[in-house]
Formats: structure tokens, C-alpha cells, sequence
């Protein structure tokens, strides 16, 4: 199972494609990107447009990011911001992120985004140790997923109330209901405790009472979460 054909023949999906608005500086970046061996882990651009919605949708102004990769995800989101909206980003890569960085400033939205090289536990926990419990308006988790429980509950902290998580690649490429769907490069990626903490994670979500949720067969697999 390859990325984004979850539900779609590639004709229907490339009709999909050509309804899409993508800025110019996404559709640079994200060709920049297809070309590294991660590129599995990039959002398809219809997710991307997804993002800049809710974004819109909640009129949110305070966003955070766990996972840049190269920054389509975060540029996605601060196009949507207000001039004076912020959009924290949490990597540990420099290599990755310094691509990010050459088009967030093409698309003069760099003044926007806020990128932490750090753990991004540690990071999520210096926020709520400085006061900023609460106050996030919007959260996108999709870093390594072996720690996917912990920035769960990290970004519940963080969230505001009527705030929204998203969390990508819930559906692990098939893996959560058959680690044989995946191919040898992918099942090179993925490890057993993922496609545990991924399971476990979404059955947590289903009976959590802090929060409403909706899981979207969008990409990978999407959840969101809205916090009660
Ligand atoms: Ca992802």
C-alpha cells in the first residue's frame, strides 16, 4: 500500500490534484522534497490544503507543529495564519528543516514560524512549564510515532479548549490492521512497537471523554481531535 491510495485509483486521485490551490512555494518545496529517500513522510498536498482550512476555520492564531521534516506541513499552516498568527515548530534536524527555511522566507511567512531544534518532549514541556498550558489553538503531530502517546498528551495540555489536534498517519499504511499490507521498504521503517503505539493511541482516542474525534481516511489516515 503506497501512500495517498488508501481509497483512490491513481486517476481519480490525480483529478483530485487538479482541482487543489497550491502557492507556488508549496508546490516548489514539495517537488524539492519528493526527491530525498524520506519523502514517504510528506504530506500530500491535498492534506496540506486541509490544514490551511481548519486553520481558517478556527480562526486560530497560536499553532503548533511536532515533525517539520522539510516544512510543508508548517509553511501550509502560516499561509493560513493572521500576519500576527505564530506557528511553533518542533524538529530535530537541521539538514531537513534549513530546506523548510529557504521557502518559508520566499513566501514572507518566515516572521510566522517559530522552529525548535530540540526534542520535541522537551520542547512541549518547556512550553506548559512556562505558562502556556491552554493555549494553543491548533496542534499537528506527525513525528516519530513511537512517542505519538506522549505528544498526545503533551498537545491536550497545551490545547485550548474547542481546540483541534491532528494527528497523521493513523492508518500506519495499512499496518494497523495487518503489518503484511506494508512492502519491504516500508516495513524497513516501521517498527513493530509503531504499529503498537499507533493501535493503542487510536483505541485510546475512541473511549477518551476529554475530547470529541473523527478519524478521516484523508492521506495516510487523519485524526482530529477537539478538545472538551
Ligand atoms: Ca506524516
Amino acid at each position: 500500500m503506497k501512500k495517498s491510495e488508501i481509497l483512490f485509483s491513481d486517476e481519480l486521485r490525480e483529478y483530485i490534484l487538479s482541482t487543489l490551490r497550491e502557492e507556488e512555494a508549496l508546490r516548489r518545496l514539495r517537488i524539492e522534497t519528493s526527491k530525498d529517500q524520506n519523502a514517504i513522510w510528506q504530506i500530500p498536498p491535498e492534506q496540506g490544503q486541509f490544514l490551511s482550512f481548519l486553520i481558517k476555520l478556527l480562526g486560530a492564531k497560536k499553532a503548533l507543529e511536532i515533525g517539520t521534516y522539510t516544512g510543508y506541513s508548517a509553511l501550509c499552516v502560516a499561509l493560513a495564519l493572521p500576519d500576527d498568527g505564530k506557528v511553533i515548530t518542533c524538529d530535530i534536524s537541521e539538514d531537513f528543516t534549513n530546506i523548510g527555511r529557504r521557502y518559508w522566507q520566499e513566501a514572507c511567512v518566515a516572521h510566522k514560524i517559530d522552529l525548535r531544534i530540540a526534542r520535541a518532549l522537551d520542547t512541549l514541556a518547556a512550553l506548559i512549564a512556562s505558562g502556556e498550558a491552554g493555549t494553543f489553538d491548533f496542534v499537528f503531530i506527525d513525528a516519530d510515532k513511537v512517542n505519538y502517546d506522549h505528544y498526545y498528551e503533551k498537545s491536550l495540555t497545551l490545547l485550548r479548549p474547542g481546540g483541534i489536534i491532528a494527528i497523521d498517519n493513523v492508518l500506519l499504511f495499512g499496518s494497523v490492521i495487518d503489518p503484511n499490507l506494508l512492502d519491504d521498504e516500508l516495513r524497513a521503517r516501521i517498527t513493530d512497537e509503531d504499529i503498537r503505539v499507533v493501535r493503542t493511541l487510536n483505541e485510546k482516542i475512541k473511549q477518551d471523554s476529554r475530547i470529541d474525534e473523527t478519524m478521516l481516511p484523508l492521506a495516510d489516515g487523519l485524526t482530529l481531535v477537539r478538545k472538551r
